[in-house]
C-alpha cells in the first residue's frame, strides 16, 4: 500500500524520486499519527550544578511509529518544517507539556519549570504569541514556569519582527532560552540585543574539553559575558564527570546531559526526581 503511493506521487513531483521509502512514509504518517496519538514527549532533566537538584526538564518529542519504533526527531521534525505540519504539531507539544506540568504538581513534583523547543517555522507565523498565551492560559498554568528554547535561525529571515515577537512573548511572562550556542554561526551581537534569560551551550563546546586549553578559556569567556549581561548558562551534553567539573569551576549554573540522565518518559523522570529527594 505504502509502496503504491510511493509510485503514484513520483508522477506528481520527479524530486521524490530521491526520497526513500522511510522518509517519504514518515512525511505521509504526520497528520494521521497526530490524530492517532503516536507522539510523546521524553523529558530530560535540568540540574541546578550547585545544588545537583532538578528544577525542571526539557520536553523532547519522540513518534512511537507502529512500522519504525520510536522515531528520532531528527528524522521528522524537518519533514514538518517543509510541509508546515510543524505548526499543528508544535501546538500539541506546548500543550502536552503544560499539561505534564500540572499533573507532576499533583504528584508532588513541585514548581519544575518546563521548555518546549520553537522551530523558525513557527517564527514565521503571525498568530505565535497569541497562539502560546491561548494554549498555557486553557491549561492554566504559570506562564513563568514554561520556558521556549529558540535557536538563532529565527533571526535569518526578519530579525526586526523576530526582536518584536521575542519582546511580546517575555511581556507574556514565559522565559526564553537561545538554544545550541556556540554551532553554527553564533554571534555574540544576538547576546546584545535579544531578551533571553538563558543562554544554552551547545554541546559541541564541551565535547573535548578536557584536553582543550583554549576551549576552557573561550567557555569560561562566554559565562562571564552571560552573567554580565544577566543570563544563565546551561550546558548541554555534559557526558563525563570530568566535564562537569570544569564546567562547575567556572561557575556555570546549570546542566543537561547523558551524565545524569538521558532524555526519559514521564515516569522515569518522575522516579529520577523522587530519587534526590529520598
Ligand atoms: P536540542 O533542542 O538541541 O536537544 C538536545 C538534544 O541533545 C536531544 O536530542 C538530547 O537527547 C541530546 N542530548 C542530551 N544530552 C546529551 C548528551 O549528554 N550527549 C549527547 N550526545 N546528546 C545529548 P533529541 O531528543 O534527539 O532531539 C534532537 C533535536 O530535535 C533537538 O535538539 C531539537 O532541535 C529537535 N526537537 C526535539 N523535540 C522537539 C520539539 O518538540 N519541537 C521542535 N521544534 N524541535 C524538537
Ligand atoms: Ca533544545
Ligand atoms: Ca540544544
Ligand atoms: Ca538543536
Amino acid at each position: 500500500m505504502a509502496k503504491k503511493h510511493r509510485n503514484t506521487s513520483r508522477l506528481y513531483s520527479p524530486s521524490m524520486n530521491e526520497m526513500p521509502y522511510k522518509e517519504t512514509a514518515l512525511e505521509a504518517g504526520l497528520l494521521p499519527a497526530l490524530e492517532n496519538g503516536q507522539f510523546l514527549l521524553y523529558y530530560q532533566p535540568k540540574v541546578n550544578i550547585q545544588s545537583g537538584k532538578i528544577y525542571g526538564a526539557e520536553a523532547l518529542i519522540r513518534w512511537k511509529h507502529p512500522e519504525f519504533g520510536i522515531v528520532s526527531p531528527l528524522d521528522f521534525i524537518p519533514l514538518a518544517e517543509k510541509t508546515g505540519f510543524i505548526i499543528p504539531l508544535g501546538e500539541w507539544v506546548l500543550r502536552a507539556a503544560c499539561k505534564q506540568l500540572k499533573q507532576w504538581d499533583g504528584q508532588g513534583l513541585h514548581d519544575l519549570t518546563v521548555s518546549v523547543n520553537l522551530s523558525m517555522i513557527q517564527f514565521q507565523q503571525k498568530h505565535l504569541v497569541h497562539t502560546i498565551e491561548q494554549i498555557i492560559s486553557e491549561e492554566g498554568v504559570d506562564p513563568r514556569r514554561i520556558e521556549l528554547e529558540l535557536t538563532e535561525s529565527i533571526f535569518m529571515d526578519n530579525p526586526g519582527d523576530t526582536l518584536r515577537i521575542l519582546h511580546a512573548l517575555r511581556l507574556l511572562g514565559v522565559r526564553l532560552s537561545l538554544d545550541d550556542f556556540g554551532t553554527g554561526y553564533s554571534s555574540l551581537s544576538y547576546l546584545q540585543s535579544i531578551p533571553i534569560q538563558y543562554l544554552k551551550l551547545d554541546k559541541t563546546f564541551i565535547h573535548d574539553i578536557v584536553n582543550d586549553y583554549r576551549k576552557q578559556m573561550i567557555f569560561k569567556s562566554l559565562i562571564v559575558i552571560a552573567h554580565n549581561l544577566n543570563m544563565e548558562v546551561v550546558t548541554e551534553g555534559v557526558e563525563t564527570a570530568e566535564e562537569l567539573a570544569i564546567i562547575k569551576s567556572h561557575q556555570c549554573d546549570s546542566v543537561q546531559g547523558y551524565l545524569y540522565s538521558p532524555p526519559v518518559p514521564p515516569d522515569r523522570f518522575e522516579e529520577l526526581y523522587k530519587q534526590q529527594i529520598a
